[in-house]
């Protein structure tokens, strides 16, 4: 087991100037935010497009927020859903909504009717928040009408927001997506109207309350929510902010391009970010040009990234140049493949930091060191406070010594209560000793360093090998036409499973599948030659971006029935 306190001397890569074994006393997020506004009040908070705000003026509109959720009810035990883009009104409404004392559920506002109305009446939410545009306030005006638990819809002006751009994403969204706030609607309330409510005394939420529900597949892949408290949430927004002793409070300026309603940019960014006091430069949404044109405007010094993010900045001609500002860029969410890394940090002269973590640990478990010592391929070192374990796969009791492949396992102030109302799912993945099983395959070396293999649903079994996707992803993307490459199981009446490759390539590159076969051939082994190699135009995505294998597997699986 590695533990902060066998730290010294068995972990000599553990980075200067970090604690190991650093006191997390259970706090609250309000504690943090509050601090923050105190200590930082007259600097840069948010950076909306060119409109700012402090510190003192976020606290303000948090305050009123809060009281005006208050007066619609909301305190101890209500859910408020925020279905929003990055923007002022996410940032906002996520503390006041934990100041009045209710709990956060983050809705992906790409999401269909049906899948926000199942999240919502799993969650129970009453009230949601959502954009003034047209696709997602009509999509959530819905969830009044169909019988579930939503009571309550606040509409955010968020095309007014938008500055007059050039970018055509910014005028689509100004001009055309403009949703009109139905009048004399009672259940329907404009944000303003928060925004004017006094403000009131609340009491402080404690840090064993449930600050976060936050959807997952899990291991699973059924959608459940992992229960984050204060004290989870407060934990890793330390762990994070503490792993970057080169970054200064009060005057860094981090790129918030992933979206916060996934937990990687809540906790690694808006929450680190709050906890130094750093200004927060948000993107409604990632679309290249307008990336690289808030890098020369605003001149981010942190830059958080999910792989398929750092290899379109670069596909799209950022420069050194553009990212002179940049002291850190983190990369988390999926694996960063050898190759993505170094023809980012050759072409941008920057530095990507690869860390690990999941949902149901608020997420961040693992990071490679800024400075001193990185391990290519690897997720780095545990962050301060969390102790990890292989364990047996057939044996989740068992730890295995260094060298030896097995099941990640970690503890820690970070990881979550349990999943909500599902005590059986939650036995199964945390343990009497409090240790959650990650699901991921991973091996750990002498010095602590943890290089994942795949994920135990993910692996193919071929033959009664063990074939992992990801050694034939690393393999593919070494050719330099590839742009993003996706292998998943393919049901095999021979085999039992056997690989299926999805490739999508550099737009005109004239690569065939014979010759990926051809390039395949020199690097891995013919049981891991994939079966089926299909070149796409694209492959699906996750919300953040992440390469999703789901939607592969179940073509997969139709067109065997079909067969
Ligand atoms: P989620 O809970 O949706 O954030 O997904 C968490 C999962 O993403 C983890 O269990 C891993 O399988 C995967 N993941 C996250 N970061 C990494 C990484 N750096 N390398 C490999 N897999 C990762």
């Amino acid at each position: 087991t590695l533990t902060p306190e066998t730290a010294p001397p068995s972990l000599p890569a553990y980075p200067a100037g970090i604690a190991w074994a650093m006191p997390l006393p259970p706090m609250t997020l309000v504690e943090i935010f509050d601090g923050a506004a105190a200590r930082f009040a007259d600097r840069p908070c948010l950076d909306f497009l060119g409109r700012r705000w402090t510190y003192r003026a976020v606290a303000a509109d948090v305050a009123r927020v809060a009281a005006g959720f208050r007066r619609l009810g909301a305190g101890p035990g209500t859910r408020i859903g925020l279905c929003l883009p990055n923007g002022p009104h996410y940032v906002i409404a996520f503390f006041a909504a934990l100041r009045c004392g209710a709990t956060v559920v983050n809705f992906n506002p790409l999401y269909v009717p049906a899948e926000l109305a199942a999240q919502a009446r799993d969650s129970g939410t009453e009230i949601m928040v959502a954009p003034d545009l047209v696709p997602i306030l009509g999509r959530v005006l819905g969830l009044l009408e169909d019988g579930g638990p939503v009571r309550q819809v606040v509409a955010c002006p968020f095309a007014a927001t938008l500055p007059p751009l050039k970018s055509v994403l910014f005028r689509l969204l100004k001009r055309k997506a403009l949703a009109p706030i139905p009048a004399g609607q009672p259940r329907v309330l404009r944000w303003d109207l928060l925004l004017d409510s006094p403000p009131m005394d609340l009491p402080a939420p404690r840090p064993e309350d449930l600050a976060v529900l936050q959807y997952t597949g899990g291991t699973t892949g059924t959608p459940k929510a992992a229960m984050l408290t204060h004290a989870n949430l407060a934990a890793n927004w330390r762990q994070v902010a503490s792993w970057s002793p080169q970054l200064r409070p009060g005057e860094e300026r981090m790129l918030a391009v992933l979206p916060f309603f996934h937990v990687f940019a809540l906790s690694s960014v808006l929450g680190a970010a709050i906890h130094m006091g750093a200004e927060i430069v948000m993107l409604p949404r990632f679309e290249p040009a307008t990336l690289i044109a808030a890098l020369r405007r605003t001149r981010p010094t942190v830059f958080h990234g999910v792989p398929t993010l750092f290899k379109a900045v670069i596909d799209h001609g950022a420069t050194q140049a553009d990212l002179a500002s940049v002291k850190i860029c983190i990369s988390g969410g999926a694996p960063l493949p050898l190759e993505i890394k170094r023809a980012f940090e050759e072409k941008s002269g920057c530095r990507v930091v690869e860390g690990y973590g999941l949902t149901e640990a608020s997420p961040v478990c693992f990071c490679n060191p800024a400075e001193g010592l990185q391990k290519d391929g690897s997720i780095g070192l545990p962050v301060p406070g969390v102790r990890a374990e292989i364990r047996a796969l057939d044996d989740p009791g068992r730890a295995l010594p260094p060298g030896e492949r097995g099941e990640l396992c970690i503890a820690g102030p970070n990881v979550m209560a349990g999943y909500w109302n599902r005590p059986a799912e939650t036995a199964a993945v945390i343990g009497p000793d409090g240790f959650l099983r990650t699901g991921d395959v991973g091996i750990m070396d002498q010095d602590g360093f943890v290089t994942l293999v795949d994920r135990i649903k993910d692996l193919i079994l071929c033959s009664g090998y063990n074939v992992y996707p990801r050694v034939i992803e690393e393999a593919l993307y070494t050719h330099p036409a590839v742009v993003a490459a996706t292998v998943v199981g393919q049901p095999d009446a021979y085999r039992g499973e056997s690989p299926a490759a999805f490739v999508q390539l550099q737009p005109g590159s004239t690569l065939t599948v014979d010759g990926l076969r051809a390039h395949l051939k020199a690097r891995i082994s013919a049981i891991e030659m994939p079966k089926l190699i299909e070149i796409r135009a694209t492959l699906p995505r996750t919300a953040v971006g992440k390469l999703s294998k789901k939607e592969l597997r179940e073509e997969l699986l139709q067109r065997g029935k079909g067969a």
